[in-house]
C-alpha cells in the first residue's frame, strides 16, 4: 500500500513537473509566445523573476500614481489590417483592451527651434515638416511615401515565423509582390532609402531622430523594415493608449493564457537552462526547483541567456558571430513625476523629444524623452495631478562602484538637471512637481533583469538592415528564444511580432 502511494505520488510529481513548453520570462515577447502555444492547446509554464509581469511594459504604484515602468507610446492596437499584433495577441486568448487614440506620435523640440509634431494625419504633418523644408518638399514626400511601400508589403500578409518554409510558399503564392517588395526591402537601412531623396542635411538630422527615438540608432543603421513600419503604422492603425495603463497589456494576456489553461509563477527566477546530450530539457530555479519540457523559450536578452542561464565557455559559434555584430544599447535614467496639472500648458501632446545640440543626440543624457500618459488617462494620477515619465540614455559603466550615499547623491544631481532642461518646455516643472522617483541602469537591470539593464541590441556597424538579426530557433536544439533580441527588434509590436513568430515555429515543431 506504501509502496503504491508513493509510486503514484512520484509519477503525479513527475507529470505535474512536464510542460510542453516553458517560457522563462513574461515580457510581451514571452507573453505572446505563450498564448499562441496555449491556445493551440499546449501545456505551456511561464516562469517570471518578478512579482507581476510584463517587463518593460511593466508598471508600478505609488502615493496614487500608477506609473508605466517604460513603454508607454503603443502601436499593434490598430482595428484593421495584419500589423495590430497586440489586438491579435489578446483576441486569440479571447481578451481585448479599451485603448485611447492619441492624436499626435510625438512633438519635436529640436536644434535650430525645429518644433514639429507627428499628427496622426499623415498630410497634416506632412505640411508641417514641409513647412520648415519647402525645398525639400519632393523628397520629403518621397521618402515617406517609400515607407509606406514597406508597411503596405508587411500589412498585406499573416505575420508569422519567416523559419517555416510552407508558411512562406503559402505567403509567396498568396502574395507574390508584397514578398518580393520586402525581400528588396530587408538588407536596406532608413538612411539609404532617405538619402536618395533628401539633400538638406538639417532634414537629413530630423529623419535620424525619427529612427534614434526607438532604434536608439541613426538612420543609416536603422533597418528600413522597422522604419516602414513605424512611420506609417502611427498615421495607420495609430497610437492607441490602454486604459489603466500599459501594464493591462500583460496582465490580460496572463488572463488569457490562463484561461487558455496555461500557467504563470511568479518570483521563479531561472538560473539555469538544462541540457542533456546537448538539446534544452528544462529550467532549474534559484529555489533548485527543476522544471521539464519539450521546448524551453527564453524571454531573457540574448546576453543573459548565453553567458548567464547557460555555461558562457560553451556559447556556440553562431551567438559569438551575433555578438561582432551587434552591442548592447545604453540603458535609461528614468525620471517617474508627479506634478501638479497647471504645469502643462493646455494643448500638451502626450510624448516629447527634446534635444538642444545635434551633436549630442547620441550622447548619455543627449535626448530626452517625455510621456505623459495621464494626457490620454487621468486615472492614473490622483486628481489635479499629471505623470510625467522622462528617460533619457544612460550607460551602466557610469553608475557602478558608488557607496550609497554617493549614487544617492549622484541621481538627484543626474534628476536635476533633467529638470531644469525640461523647464525649457514645461516652464515651472520644478515648483509643480509632487512627486519623484529616479531610476538608473542599476534599476533596469536589477527589476527587468537584463544585462547592464540594456534597451536591446543595437548594431556595432552599418548592417544590411535586419538581415543580422536572428529569428527564434537557437544552436542548441529545443532552446528558443523571443523579445526584443530577435528579430525584428524592440518595442512592443516588435516583440509581439516576434511572439507570434516563436510560438508558430514550435508549434509546427511540436506538431500541434
Ligand atoms: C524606458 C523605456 C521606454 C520604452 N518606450 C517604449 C515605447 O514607448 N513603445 C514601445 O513599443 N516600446 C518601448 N520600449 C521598449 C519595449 O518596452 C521593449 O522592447 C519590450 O517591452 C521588450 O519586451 P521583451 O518581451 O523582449 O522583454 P522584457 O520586457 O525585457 O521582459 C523580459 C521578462 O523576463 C523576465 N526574466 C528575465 N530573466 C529571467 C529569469 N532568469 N527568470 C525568470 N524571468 C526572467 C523579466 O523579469 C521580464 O519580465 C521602452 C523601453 C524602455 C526601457
Amino acid at each position: 500500500m506504501g509502496t503504491t502511494l508513493t509510486a503514484s505520488l512520484s509519477l503525479e510529481t513527475a507529470n505535474s513537473l512536464d510542460y510542453d513548453v516553458i517560457v522563462i520570462g513574461s515580457g510581451i515577447g514571452g507573453l505572446v509566445t505563450a498564448t499562441q502555444l496555449a491556445a493551440k492547446g499546449a501545456k505551456v509554464l511561464v516562469l517570471e523573476r518578478y512579482l507581476i509581469p510584463g517587463g518593460s511594459a511593466g508598471y508600478f504604484e505609488r502615493e496614487g500614481y500608477r506609473f508605466d515602468v517604460g513603454a508607454s507610446m503603443i502601436f499593434g492596437f490598430g482595428d484593421r489590417g495584419t500589423t495590430n499584433l497586440l489586438t491579435r495577441a489578446l483576441e486569440t486568448v479571447g481578451m481585448s483592451l479599451e485603448t485611447i487614440p492619441d492624436p499626435a506620435q510625438i512633438h519635436y523640440h529640436l536644434p535650430g527651434k525645429l518644433e514639429v509634431k507627428v499628427h496622426r494625419d499623415y498630410e497634416k504633418f506632412l505640411q508641417e515638416l514641409i513647412a520648415y523644408f519647402p525645398h525639400q518638399q519632393k523628397g520629403i514626400r518621397r521618402f515617406y511615401d517609400e515607407c509606406w511601400k514597406v508597411f503596405n508589403c508587411l500589412n498585406a500578409m499573416e505575420l508569422l515565423s519567416l523559419e517555416e518554409p510552407r508558411y512562406l510558399m503559402r505567403v509567396f503564392f498568396q502574395h507574390p509582390f508584397a514578398c518580393l517588395g520586402l525581400v528588396k526591402y530587408l538588407p536596406q537601412n532608413a538612411g539609404d532609402i532617405a538619402r536618395r531623396y533628401i539633400s538638406d542635411p538639417n532634414l537629413l538630422k530630423f529623419i535620424d531622430m525619427e529612427c534614434y527615438c526607438w532604434s536608439v540608432v541613426p538612420a543609416s543603421h536603422t533597418p528600413a523594415i522597422n522604419a516602414g513600419m513605424v512611420f506609417s503604422d502611427r498615421h495607420y492603425g495609430g497610437i492607441n493608449y490602454p486604459k489603466g495603463g500599459v501594464g493591462q497589456i500583460a496582465q490580460k494576456l496572463v488572463e488569457g493564457l490562463e484561461k487558455a489553461g496555461g500557467e504563470i509563477k511568479y518570483k521563479a527566477r531561472v538560473t539555469q537552462i538544462l541540457l542533456e546530450k546537448g538539446k534544452a530539457v528544462g529550467v532549474k530555479l534559484a529555489d533548485g526547483m527543476e522544471y521539464r519540457a519539450k521546448r524551453i523559450v527564453s524571454n531573457a536578452t540574448r546576453w543573459d541567456t548565453f553567458e548567464k542561464l547557460l555555461p558562457p565557455a560553451q556559447m556556440p559559434a553562431t551567438e559569438k558571430r551575433w555578438q561582432q555584430k551587434y552591442k548592447k544599447s545604453p540603458s535609461f535614467l528614468n525620471l517617474h513625476l508627479g506634478v501638479k496639472a497647471e504645469v502643462l500648458p493646455p494643448g500638451t501632446e502626450c510624448h516629447h523629444i527634446f534635444l538642444e545640440d545635434w551633436d549630442d543626440m547620441e550622447q548619455p543624457e543627449g535626448t530626452i524623452f517625455v510621456s505623459i500618459p495621464t494626457l490620454l488617462d487621468p486615472d492614473l494620477a490622483p486628481e489635479g495631478h499629471h505623470i510625467i515619465h522622462t528617460f533619457t540614455p544612460s550607460w551602466m559603466g557610469d553608475w557602478q562602484g558608488l557607496s550609497t550615499q554617493e549614487y544617492r547623491e549622484k541621481k538627484e544631481a543626474a534628476a536635476a538637471r533633467l529638470i531644469s532642461r525640461l523647464e525649457t518646455i514645461f516652464p515651472g516643472l520644478e515648483a509643480g512637481l509632487d512627486y519623484q522617483e529616479v531610476g538608473t541602469p542599476r534599476t533596469h537591470r536589477r527589476f527587468l533583469g537584463r544585462d547592464d539593464g540594456t534597451y536591446g541590441p543595437i548594431p556595432r556597424r552599418k548592417l544590411a538592415g535586419l538581415l543580422g538579426m536572428p529569428f527564434n530557433r537557437t544552436a542548441i536544439p529545443g532552446l528558443y528564444c523571443v523579445g526584443d533580441s530577435t528579430f525584428p527588434g524592440q518595442g512592443l509590436n516588435a516583440v509581439a511580432f516576434s511572439g507570434f513568430a516563436c510560438g508558430h515555429r514550435i508549434a509546427v515543431d511540436l506538431g500541434l
